[in-house]
């Protein structure tokens, strides 16, 4: 895992310009959460943080490295996405080696790393389980020992439970807290949900119209918004 410094971000569609001049240092291990309305960039932001989408000017640091150039397996950034979309033909241990298996490595280590991550995320007793067999939340933390077996530098959310009833939504929010605790990869999570946010990072950071209102810890966001926008947006009392 590793820092990520955005610096003068910049991103155009044609002419449009959604994304304007964001600078942005993330620490290594820090759970950074990205708020905002719909249409603010959020998404966009992501994309182009893990190499899906170029940037149009500025600058991505992974690891004190610029990686502009890279591509995103290059990246190593793991996407979690809303649908897990895990192979329902394949085992547990299957969904969470394929990408081991992908980039060449030999079977018994694959098979190593697979059960030290299952183990981690207890999902060691349910390996030779197919997807259909499993919880939401036994689903999800699959997903995830699928993207914690590559050792990623960072992990990347896109709002991964805007799907989900209001009571599992309050559960996978707790699974995933766990796990960052557990394994303290660099986290940047979507959301436009300002509870979610609050309940999960270290650092909320506030978007609008692709610029940054504020970035700070959730209590000082809370006692000291900048302006109306963040006390609004985060139901501050004023
Ligand atoms: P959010 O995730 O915060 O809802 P997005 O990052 O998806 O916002 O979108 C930010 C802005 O960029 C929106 O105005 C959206 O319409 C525009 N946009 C996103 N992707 C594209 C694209 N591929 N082509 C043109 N415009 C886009
Ligand atoms: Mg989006």
């Amino acid at each position: 895992m590793a820092s990520v410094e955005i610096s003068g971000l910049k991103k155009s569609f044609g002419a449009v310009e959604v994304i304007h001049s964001v600078d942005l240092q993330i620490e290594d291990g820090e759970f950074v959460a990205l708020v905002g309305p719909s249409g603010c960039g959020k998404s966009t932001l992501l994309r182009i943080i893990s190499g899906l989408e170029p940037a149009s000017d500025g600058e991505i640091r992974i690891g004190g490295k610029v990686v502009n150039h890279l591509n995103p397996r290059e990246r190593n950034i793991a996407m979690v996405f809303q649908n897990y979309a895990l192979y329902p033909h394949m085992s547990v241990a299957q969904n969470m080696g394929f990408n081991l298996k992908l980039s060449g490595l030999k079977r018994g280590d694959i098979d190593a790393r697979v059960r030290e991550v299952a183990k981690l995320l207890e999902l060691d007793t349910l390996l030779d389980r197919k997807p259909g067999q499993l919880s939401g939340g036994q689903r999800q933390r699959v997903a995830m020992g699928r993207a914690i077996v590559r050792n990623p530098e960072a992990f990347l959310f896109d709002e991964p439970l805007s799907n989900l009833d209001a009571k599992l939504r309050v559960q996978m929010r707790a699974e995933i807290k766990t796990l960052h605790q557990r394994v303290k990869t660099t986290s940047i999570y979507v959301t436009h949900d300002q509870i979610e946010a609050m309940t999960l990072a270290d650092r909320v950071v506030i978007l609008s119209g692709g610029r940054i209102e504020q970035v700070g810890r959730p209590i000082d966001l809370y006692n000291h918004p900048d302006n109306l926008f963040v006390a609004g947006f985060i139901g501050t009392p004023s």
